[in-house]
């Protein structure tokens, strides 16, 4: 078996050396600030041990990384049912279209999708103030990742909220087929705020561990979930978690993955280990480019591919 450190320390080196970066996101005007150079990349296993290189440590815009969290949180919240809001296969469409929206009657096919994850958003606010329901993501967030310092970045909501115009669409026209059902503000307000909540790589490993150990967090000593919805929250990841390249991904890669347009990438192990990457520049699907490759090179070399070594 390979040592995993130095094949961590020796993806992070060859990735910082690349001149190949892909295009940071400037729709959202407050990510285009991230530093291109910028990569982290941190394994992390049931014991705790963590392998890391780079820029472990650097918070960053975890983006639509939030919405395996709000989907969780969802499913919790209401159970099966939240499959009659959103459906769960893969779009094969960017991540803000618009049209299949009008063939599907307004329900978004997955979570993962911006309309498929505004929608769950929707049903955590239910009953709620938004102030509540984003304090409950958050404290979410922070009780996985073992960290209490986890913030929202209230700058990059703020930037989103200005120029989230295509999002807004999406959600006034769920909201016509009843699949939003609070007042859209409310609802855009919290999907901004969460997708604008800043981790580092070690956070968001961290966090992640419970998907990888079916359901069960081992470091905060705590079952999350049933075994069961861990491993079709995986299945999901792995079908719908990057977009129009989650084929792409399930080819070169083979592990459940979320993408987020800041550049982060959380990728699943199951059994072995919880992985977060970050290089803040994107391919053309959206998903960070670097971040591929690494976690390519990583499953590759340590043979993690769900699909065999
Ligand atoms: N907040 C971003 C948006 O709604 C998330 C997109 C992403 O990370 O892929 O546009």
């Amino acid at each position: 078996m390979p040592d995993l450190d130095r094949v961590v320390q020796e993806i992070a080196d060859e990735m910082r050396a690349r001149p190949d970066r892909g295009e940071v996101a400037s729709y959202i005007p407050e990510l285009a600030r991230a530093d291109p150079n910028a990569f982290g990349l941190v394994v992390i296993d049931a014991e705790g041990h963590a392998a890391a290189g780079g820029d472990a440590d650097i918070p960053f815009s975890i983006q639509s990384i939030s919405k395996v969290f709000t989907l969780t949180l969802a499913l919790g919240m209401v159970g099966d049912r939240l499959w009659r809001r959103v459906g769960r296969e893969p779009s094969g469409s960017p991540f803000n279209s618009i049209v299949q929206l009008e063939r599907e009657q307004g329900i978004p096919r997955n979570p993962f999708i911006n309309a498929g994850a505004i929608a769950v958003t929707d049903v955590i606010l239910s009953g709620h103030q938004p102030r509540e329901a984003l304090g409950e993501i958050l404290r979410f967030m922070q009780f996985l990742a073992l960290h209490s310092g986890i913030v929202i970045d209230e700058t990059v909501a703020a930037s989103e909220k200005r120029t989230g115009f295509r999002n807004a669409a999406l959600a006034n026209y769920m909201r016509s087929f009843g699949v939003i059902e609070n007042p859209v503000d409310y609802t855009l307000g919290v999907y901004f705020h969460h997708c604008a909540i800043a981790m580092s790589c070690r956070q968001l490993a961290t966090a992640g561990l419970f998907l990888a150990y079916g359901g069960r967090h081992p470091l905060a000593g705590h079952s999350v979930i049933s075994a069961e919805r861990a491993r079709r929250i995986n299945a999901v990841m792995l079908t719908c978690g990057h977009y129009d390249g989650s084929g792409e991904f399930a080819y070169r890669v083979g592990l459940p993955g979320k993408s987020g347009v800041g550049g982060g990438i959380l990728a699943i192990v199951p059994g072995k280990a919880s992985i977060a990457v970050w290089s803040p520049g994107l391919d053309a699907a959206g998903n960070s480019h670097l971040g591929r490759i690494a976690l390519e090179s990583l499953t590759k070399r340590m043979g993690w591919s769900i699909f065999g070594a």
